[in-house]
């Protein structure tokens, strides 16, 4: 992102990108482009905000490869119910005759997802992990009657004994799709195996054990112009898979790690429970102030946070403890007790969990 300016390609500024991204999600009007360049934010794997762009014959290569990795090319009607926290018009571009395409705001309600969902009666499910869950549980409680033919999971991590509860809740395969800033990189086969999409990409691992059985991925798009990605390293924890029945020849994923994160709950006004999401966390904290390179928020009790912040900016702590605020106020919970900590706990632990919810264990 530092060199944003001298890398891409089509003489975009960082600052004018990230204007226009900010804003139409400030506004939640997803249609701006640049100079006929879809701008899109992401908080990427390093936990800072990225900005990606795509121009419109790279948009059109997106929407061909969603349709064939991840959709599944089809000629019967379907409708798509995708959560997202921001819609795109990256994604708006999947809409064809063919397919009908409802963006799910994350910012509503479950009790109004539900109800949408009963009415829309979706062929293809898209949402992270924590959404999944949530829509799991309203089918497990009898609130929720969908028969969608296709589910894909994404966004977050999927941890192994979520896909296994959603599969046995939804009676199917869990799909998935890794995509970050840096690109569409991996979906599912046929038996919910994550393969690289080493057609269009190579995959350079670099090991980060002894064992040599955990790497970060350096990726180079060969597709990409406007953002070229050359040799760019991710964060992310990768465990390779040996194999894959499916016989495919692309690189499998056994496990992403350490990107997983938790959902946070607190009580509202009304004492109602009320649950959001740690990507709404990151993007407050992140959004706050950007010379934040580093942070972590645990939260320890019902109505106890700890917040981490690293950067050169004495201000950056109390920039970002008013952007949990007022995240919190918009869901009418008041009265969190926001503290200081110094040190990143989060990278005690095997897992980098940026956003914890810490209450569970103690209770
Ligand atoms: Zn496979």
């Amino acid at each position: 992102m530092a060199n944003f300016d001298s890398i891409n390609t089509v003489n975009i500024k960082l600052e004018e990108a990230l204007a226009v991204a900010i804003k139409s999600e400030e506004n939640r009007d997803f249609s701006p482009t640049i100079k006929g360049i879809t701008v899109g934010l992401s908080s990427g794997t390093s936990g800072n905000r990225g900005v990606f762009l795509a121009s419109e014959k790279e948009r059109a290569y997106w929407v061909a490869l969603v349709l064939d990795r991840v959709l599944g090319f089809s000629l019967k009607k379907r409708s798509i119910a995708f959560f997202l926290r921001a819609n795109s018009n990256l994604y708006d571009s999947v809409k064809s005759k063919l397919l009908a395409f409802h963006f799910f705001d994350l910012l509503n309600s479950i009790d109004f997802h539900i109800k949408r969902l009963n009415t829309l009666q979706p062929s293809i499910l898209v949402a992270q992990p924590s959404m999944l869950l949530e829509l799991a549980n309203a089918i497990e409680a009898n609130k929720l009657v969908i028969n969608p033919i296709k589910i894909i999971s994404v966004a977050e991590v999927l941890t192994q004994e979520d896909k296994v509860y959603l599969t046995n809740v939804f009676k199917q395969t869990i799909h998935q799709a890794y995509q970050c800033t840096e690109g569409f990189l991996a979906s599912t086969c046929e038996y919910g195996t994550l393969h690289f999409n080493e057609d269009f990409l190579i995959i350079e691992k670099k090991y980060i054990d002894k064992e040599q059985s955990r790497f970060h991925p350096i990726i180079t798009d060969l597709r990409r112009r406007s953002q070229p990605i050359i040799r760019y390293e991710l964060n992310d924890i990768i465990q390779e898979k040996a194999s894959c029945l499916c016989g495919s020849k692309l690189m499998g994923i056994e496990a992403i790690e350490g990107r997983s994160d938790d959902i946070l709950i607190f009580r509202n006004i009304e004492n109602q429970e009320v649950k959001i999401f740690p990507d709404f966390f990151r993007r407050a904290i992140i959004l706050s102030d950007n010379t934040i390179n580093d942070y972590a928020l645990i939260q320890t009790e019902p109505h106890r946070l700890i917040l981490y912040t690293k950067s050169e900016n004495q201000e950056s702590f109390q920039m970002a403890c008013e952007a949990i605020q007022e995240l919190l106020n918009k869901n009418n919970i008041f009265k969190v007790e926001i503290s200081q900590t110094n040190h990143n706990h989060t990278l005690k632990g095997q897992k980098l969990r940026r956003i914890k919810n810490d209450v569970r264990k103690t209770n």
